[in-house]
């Protein structure tokens, strides 16, 4: 049944030339760029801290910004700048420093090489003051609830404020929602995975201290197995025992910055949507269910024994949900390829790592085709242009691409990449009068390469 979902006076109105919706990693980014460039800049948020997964999630660290070599960097500009003033404040270690296979990423051998392990207050902080500088207007706390749409356009956005409806009215808008939610609200074409039988699960980091380090490392290097799917053997065991009540067969673990510090990417949720309010309150009890089963299951294992937890997250993590349907879909074969678009705005040799919707299936599979790229793939501007509204782009996880796709450009250095491709371009197209759609892809890439970012094969 179809109702009026709220009524209210609108009190307060805001103009700006751009709009950023969504304060992730895609929407800081996004915002700085945008200001930076020139664009009077909003950016809506609604939770009262920046950084969405990176932050209120708790997930690290940045999975790789180099070549499969390791040999050239080919993820910069923003990214890059903000890696440098947190380890400035010792909360980063520089992906140029961290090398191959280490416990920084979980011993895993595929493509998790040059990660970036930061810690989560040192992003809250150089985000911030990162966005201040460039003079972005920041409101946080503020839920976009209603998109108005004339002509093709986005002309306003209606949002809950402080206690009070707001309207925004922007030139050029961008969804970073991670959900797509202004594209499907404003009639942008969605798809959505099956969360039965195809949408990845969800996850709920969390974050311990008092490890043990030496003997971690010495048990996970007993045998090869081992050092990959980490405490497998003891997991296997618990759970033919009917002990273990997470479909997982590994403990995945990502050491931080200090000695004994770990991140845990080991909990799992299974077969609810990422985009129903009821799921996501079930998705977070059962996640926080299971944390606190971990740090009991820990004291059979050696190294965790006297571990203790620190923090977990905010909001349970959500790896995909909707994607926009857009000038052009990025596909898996795009980056077996790879293809070489005219339009690539950000680099990526991540591989396709999709989690499963059922079942205990390793911690993650990796499609092979993607694991043994010898080339980096690229990432076309036409994907962050939604179909239908002729002012909007978007960045970040809700971009189009088929679910394959999105399973590799997902992680977050290719989000601040193409964060700061949509920032860019909004400017510019304040600059010239134009629509996304008409801006000139070549002025585009020569104001990233200009500032920073790499384009080329
Ligand atoms: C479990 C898990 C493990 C992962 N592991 C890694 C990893 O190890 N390394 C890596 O690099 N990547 C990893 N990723 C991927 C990466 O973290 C995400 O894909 C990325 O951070 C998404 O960024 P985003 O900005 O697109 O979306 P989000 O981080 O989801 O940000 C969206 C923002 O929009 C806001 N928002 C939403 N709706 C509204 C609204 N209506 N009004 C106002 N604000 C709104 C939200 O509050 C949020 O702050 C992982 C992801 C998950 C979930």
């Amino acid at each position: 049944m179809q109702m009026e979902t709220y009524s209210g006076t609108i009190e307060s109105i805001h103009n700006a030339d751009v709009i950023v919706c969504g304060g992730g990693c895609a929407g800081v980014i996004a915002a700085i760029a945008s200001s930076r460039n020139g664009a009077k800049t909003v950016l809506l948020e609604k939770t009262s801290v920046v950084g969405g997964t990176a932050t209120n999630g708790l997930v690290g660290p940045f999975m790789t910004c180099f070549d499969p070599k390791g040999e050239r960097q080919i993820i910069k500009g923003i990214f890059d700048e903000m890696i440098l003033r947190m380890e400035k404040k010792r909360g980063a270690i520089h992906p140029s420093k961290t090398g191959q296979v280490s416990a920084y990423g979980c011993y895993i051998r595929l493509r998790h090489n040059n990660l970036t392990p930061f810690h989560p207050e040192a992003i809250k902080m150089v985000m911030m003051e990162m966005l201040l500088e460039a003079g972005v207007e920041i409101h946080l706390g503020t839920s976009i609830i209603d998109v108005i749409k004339e002509n093709g356009k986005i002309t306003s956005l209606i949002a809950f404020d402080g206690g009070k409806l707001v309207r925004y009215s922007g030139k050029v808008i961008i969804d970073c929602t991670g959900d797509a939610w202004i594209s499907m609200k404003a009639g942008v074409p969605c798809e959505m995975a099956d969360p039965e039988t195809k949408l990845q699960p969800m996850t709920l980091f969390f974050w311990i201290y008092n490890a043990d380090d030496k003997k971690i490392d010495e048990y996970l290097s007993q045998d090869e197995e081992n050092r990959y799917l980490p405490y497998y053997k003891l997991i296997e065991k618990a759970t033919a025992e009917g002990n273990f009540p997470i479909n997982r067969n590994k403990i995945g673990l990502y050491h931080m910055l200090n000695e004994g510090e770990w991140r845990l990417n080991t909990t799992r949720v299974q077969g609810l949507s990422p985009v129903d309010e009821e799921d996501m309150s079930k998705a977070y009890i059962e996640g926080l269910k299971q944390v606190e089963f971990l740090m009991d299951f820990f004291h059979t294992l050696p190294g965790l024994e006297n571990a203790r937890i620190a923090q977990s997250g905010a909001n349970i993590g959500i790896r995909e949900s909707r994607r926009i349907q857009g000038l052009y879909t990025l596909t898996e074969e795009d980056l077996i390829k790879p293809t070489h678009f005219d339009d690539v705005i950000s680099l990526c040799s991540y591989p396709v790592d999709l989690h499963p919707s059922k079942g205990s299936m390793t911690g993650t599979s990796y499609k092979k085709e993607t694991t043994d790229l010898a080339e980096v793939y690229g990432i076309p501007y036409r994907c962050l242009l939604p179909l239908k509204v002729d002012n909007l782009l978007t960045a970040g996880r809700c971009v189009s691409a088929t679910h394959e796709a999105l399973g590799a450009i997902r992680i977050m250095p290719s989000v601040f990449a193409m964060g700061q491709a949509a920032g860019t371009a909004a400017a510019l197209c304040i600059k010239n009068d134009c629509g996304p759609k008409e801006l000139d892809v070549k002025l585009l890439q020569k104001v990233l390469k200009d500032q920073g970012q790499c384009m080329d094969y």
